[in-house]
Protein backbone atom coordinates (compact mmCIF):
# COMPACT_ATOMS: atom_id res chain seq x y z
CA UNK A 1 0.00 0.00 0.00
CA UNK A 2 0.77 3.21 -0.60
CA UNK A 3 1.85 5.80 1.80
CA UNK A 4 -1.46 8.27 0.82
CA UNK A 5 -3.54 5.29 0.97
CA UNK A 6 -2.58 4.38 4.25
CA UNK A 7 -3.56 7.27 5.25
CA UNK A 8 -6.35 8.15 3.14
CA UNK A 9 -8.55 8.15 6.00
CA UNK A 10 -5.77 9.24 8.47
CA UNK A 11 -6.28 13.01 10.76
CA UNK A 12 -5.50 15.75 8.67
CA UNK A 13 -2.74 16.56 10.68
CA UNK A 14 -1.66 13.07 10.48
CA UNK A 15 -2.01 13.57 6.48
CA UNK A 16 0.04 17.00 6.33
CA UNK A 17 3.02 15.50 8.21
CA UNK A 18 2.89 12.46 5.72
CA UNK A 19 2.65 15.37 2.62
CA UNK A 20 5.69 17.10 4.09
CA UNK A 21 7.66 13.48 4.82
CA UNK A 22 7.15 13.18 1.02
CA UNK A 23 8.24 16.75 0.37
CA UNK A 24 11.47 16.13 2.33
CA UNK A 25 12.49 13.65 0.12
CA UNK A 26 12.40 15.40 -2.85
CA UNK A 27 16.14 17.33 -3.63
CA UNK A 28 16.39 20.66 -5.13
CA UNK A 29 17.19 19.84 -9.03
CA UNK A 30 20.02 22.05 -9.39
CA UNK A 31 21.41 21.16 -5.95
CA UNK A 32 20.69 17.75 -5.04
CA UNK A 33 22.37 17.48 -1.43
CA UNK A 34 19.22 19.60 -0.26
CA UNK A 35 15.70 18.85 -0.24
CA UNK A 36 12.81 21.63 -1.80
CA UNK A 37 12.22 21.63 2.49
CA UNK A 38 15.51 22.55 3.52
CA UNK A 39 15.63 25.21 1.08
CA UNK A 40 12.57 26.73 2.08
CA UNK A 41 11.07 26.51 -1.32
CA UNK A 42 8.00 24.96 0.34
CA UNK A 43 5.93 27.17 2.40
CA UNK A 44 2.51 25.31 3.48
CA UNK A 45 0.82 22.44 3.02
CA UNK A 46 -3.09 22.41 3.84
CA UNK A 47 -5.66 19.61 4.63
CA UNK A 48 -8.38 21.56 2.85
CA UNK A 49 -8.23 21.80 0.19
CA UNK A 50 -5.43 19.90 -0.30
CA UNK A 51 -2.86 21.74 -1.46
CA UNK A 52 1.35 22.47 -1.20
CA UNK A 53 2.07 25.79 -2.02
CA UNK A 54 6.01 26.72 -3.29
CA UNK A 55 8.02 29.73 -4.13
CA UNK A 56 10.32 29.22 -6.64
CA UNK A 57 13.95 30.42 -5.72
CA UNK A 58 14.13 32.79 -8.53
CA UNK A 59 11.32 32.76 -12.03
CA UNK A 60 13.87 33.20 -14.76
CA UNK A 61 15.62 30.27 -13.74
CA UNK A 62 15.20 27.02 -15.49
CA UNK A 63 15.43 25.08 -12.31
CA UNK A 64 12.21 26.46 -11.68
CA UNK A 65 9.97 24.30 -13.49
CA UNK A 66 11.71 21.45 -12.66
CA UNK A 67 11.46 21.83 -9.15
CA UNK A 68 7.30 22.11 -9.72
CA UNK A 69 7.60 18.50 -11.88
CA UNK A 70 9.45 16.79 -9.05
CA UNK A 71 7.08 17.85 -6.40
CA UNK A 72 4.38 16.51 -8.69
CA UNK A 73 5.35 13.33 -9.57
CA UNK A 74 6.81 12.66 -5.52
CA UNK A 75 3.50 13.32 -4.25
CA UNK A 76 1.46 11.39 -7.12
CA UNK A 77 4.52 8.44 -6.69
CA UNK A 78 3.17 8.31 -2.75
CA UNK A 79 -0.50 8.43 -3.43
CA UNK A 80 -1.09 11.95 -2.87
CA UNK A 81 -2.55 12.75 -6.46
CA UNK A 82 -5.22 14.61 -5.16
CA UNK A 83 -3.06 17.13 -3.45
CA UNK A 84 -2.74 20.18 -5.59
CA UNK A 85 0.81 21.94 -5.94
CA UNK A 86 0.42 25.67 -6.60
CA UNK A 87 3.36 28.05 -7.02
CA UNK A 88 2.85 31.93 -5.13
CA UNK A 89 5.53 34.17 -5.71
CA UNK A 90 5.12 36.70 -3.00
CA UNK A 91 6.44 37.05 -0.78
CA UNK A 92 9.57 36.31 -2.98
CA UNK A 93 11.92 33.55 -1.33
CA UNK A 94 14.88 34.37 0.83
CA UNK A 95 17.67 32.86 1.41
CA UNK A 96 16.31 32.97 5.12
CA UNK A 97 14.09 30.64 3.82
CA UNK A 98 16.83 27.97 3.71
CA UNK A 99 16.90 26.16 7.45
CA UNK A 100 20.37 25.28 9.78
CA UNK A 101 20.22 21.85 8.29
CA UNK A 102 20.05 23.25 4.71
CA UNK A 103 23.06 25.68 5.04
CA UNK A 104 25.11 23.07 6.50
CA UNK A 105 24.42 21.01 3.38
CA UNK A 106 25.09 23.50 1.01
CA UNK A 107 28.60 24.43 2.87
CA UNK A 108 29.42 21.07 2.89
CA UNK A 109 28.15 21.21 -0.87
CA UNK A 110 30.90 23.76 -1.51
CA UNK A 111 28.30 26.68 -1.66
CA UNK A 112 28.53 29.71 0.37
CA UNK A 113 25.02 30.70 1.66
CA UNK A 114 24.33 34.21 3.48
CA UNK A 115 23.67 34.82 6.52
CA UNK A 116 20.56 34.31 8.39
CA UNK A 117 18.91 38.00 8.44
CA UNK A 118 20.32 39.29 5.54
CA UNK A 119 17.24 38.00 3.38
CA UNK A 120 18.73 37.99 0.24
CA UNK A 121 16.34 37.17 -3.06
CA UNK A 122 18.62 34.83 -4.37
CA UNK A 123 21.67 32.96 -3.22
CA UNK A 124 24.07 35.22 -5.65
CA UNK A 125 27.24 36.00 -5.24
CA UNK A 126 28.41 38.09 -2.35
CA UNK A 127 31.31 40.32 -2.79
CA UNK A 128 33.25 39.53 -1.16
CA UNK A 129 32.73 35.82 -1.50
CA UNK A 130 33.61 33.53 0.94
CA UNK A 131 35.45 30.70 0.39
CA UNK A 132 33.59 27.20 1.20
CA UNK A 133 37.02 25.55 1.53
CA UNK A 134 39.33 27.53 3.81
CA UNK A 135 36.76 30.40 4.96
CA UNK A 136 39.17 33.41 2.89
CA UNK A 137 37.11 36.39 1.71
CA UNK A 138 40.04 36.70 -1.05
CA UNK A 139 38.21 35.31 -3.75
CA UNK A 140 37.65 36.00 -7.26
CA UNK A 141 35.26 35.44 -9.76
CA UNK A 142 36.65 33.74 -12.88
CA UNK A 143 33.72 32.62 -14.91
CA UNK A 144 29.98 33.82 -15.05
CA UNK A 145 28.74 30.01 -15.81
CA UNK A 146 29.90 27.87 -13.16
CA UNK A 147 29.16 23.72 -13.59
CA UNK A 148 24.90 24.99 -14.11
CA UNK A 149 24.01 28.35 -15.92
CA UNK A 150 22.65 29.14 -12.41
CA UNK A 151 25.95 29.50 -11.29
CA UNK A 152 29.07 31.56 -11.24
CA UNK A 153 32.70 29.89 -11.14
CA UNK A 154 34.96 31.40 -8.19
CA UNK A 155 38.34 30.67 -7.05
CA UNK A 156 40.02 31.31 -3.68
CA UNK A 157 43.27 33.42 -3.60
CA UNK A 158 44.00 31.99 -0.37
CA UNK A 159 43.54 28.26 -1.16
CA UNK A 160 43.71 28.29 -5.20
CA UNK A 161 40.42 26.20 -4.94
CA UNK A 162 37.50 26.51 -7.19
CA UNK A 163 34.14 26.90 -5.95
CA UNK A 164 30.48 27.34 -7.21
CA UNK A 165 28.53 30.60 -5.98
CA UNK A 166 24.58 31.31 -7.13
CA UNK A 167 23.96 34.13 -9.00
CA UNK A 168 19.77 33.55 -9.71
CA UNK A 169 18.82 30.73 -7.14
ZN1 LIG B 1 40.21 29.00 0.06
Amino acid sequence: MRHGEAVAGAAPAERMRAIWGVLAGVPDPEIPVISVVDLGIVRTVTADPPRVTITPTYTGCPATQAIERAIRAALDEAGFSEVAVATVISPPWSTDWISNEGRRKLRDFGISPPPRGDGRGHLVETKPSVCPHCGSVETEEISRFGSTPCKALWRCRSCAEPFDQFKCH
